[in-house]
């Protein structure tokens, strides 16, 4: 894959890490795209489990990602995501995707399709890129990566806060185990804690991070 024109900010990190708060901090005081990619398998995990497919049968869910229409787009510097015409985006904090997503971002298919499309859309505009495998897989080249992380009960409360009932301990180990893409931090990302610092302090962080890489905002 070649390199986008457009400079690519990849946020990693773990579940309920407040990658998407902090990512749209940073997006927006650098007037980039925000692409939250964890709606993206979030979406597609919607889809499988609207069919009733067993998300851990990795050739039926293969073969249905493979069979149905599947779009991104920005509009209005956001991203728009359609299956078969359907914008699943409106439903991807059910707690039922919560607890199915990390089985379906496992099969490689899935991966396959979403990372090409994650490419495609930098090529439209400068992004900040959130998920699990942008700083590894998706844009190893980019000299821009942040990885972040907070103390497990930090996490677990943010959920809470959110109303929302997650399992976040599980999701890690899946993404962490997986043999395709496993979540991990890039050698050359900046690990930041956001249990020790607000998202203020953190945007603070990236920027002075992406001066000293050679950035010029
Ligand atoms: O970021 P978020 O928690 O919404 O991501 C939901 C799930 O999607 C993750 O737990 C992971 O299984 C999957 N994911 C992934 N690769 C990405 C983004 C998300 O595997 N780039």
């Amino acid at each position: 894959m070649s390199q986008p024109n457009h400079p690519v900010i990849a946020i990693d990190g773990t579940a309920a890490s407040g990658k998407s708060t902090f990512a749209r901090s940073l997006a927006q005081s650098l007037g980039y795209v925000y692409v939250n990619t964890g709606a993206m398998y979030r979406g597609v995990t919607w889809y499988l489990q609207q069919r009733e497919i067993d998300l851990g049968d990795l050739i039926t869910v293969s073969r249905e990602i493979e069979g149905a229409a599947i779009e991104s787009r920005l509009e209005n510097g956001e991203l728009v995501f359609q299956i078969d015409g359907l914008n699943p985006l409106p439903h991807v904090r059910e707690d039922k995707i919560n607890a199915g997503v990390s089985l379906a971002a496992q099969v490689p298919a899935v991966r396959k399709l979403l990372v090409a499309q994650q490419q495609d859309l930098a090529r439209l505009a400068p992004v900040v890129m959130e998920g699990r495998d942008i700083g590894t897989v998706v844009f190893p080249q980019t000299p821009y990566k942040f990885f972040l992380d907070a103390d497990a009960d930090i996490r677990a409360q943010r959920r809470t806060q959110q109303g929302e009932k997650d399992v976040i301990e599980k999701r890690d180990k899946l993404d962490q185990q997986r043999q395709h893409s496993p979540l991990t931090c890039a050698p050359d990302a900046l690990r930041l804690d956001s249990g020790r610092h607000t998202v203020e302090e953190l945007v603070a962080m990236a920027l002075q991070h992406l001066a000293s890489q050679g950035m010029k905002y």
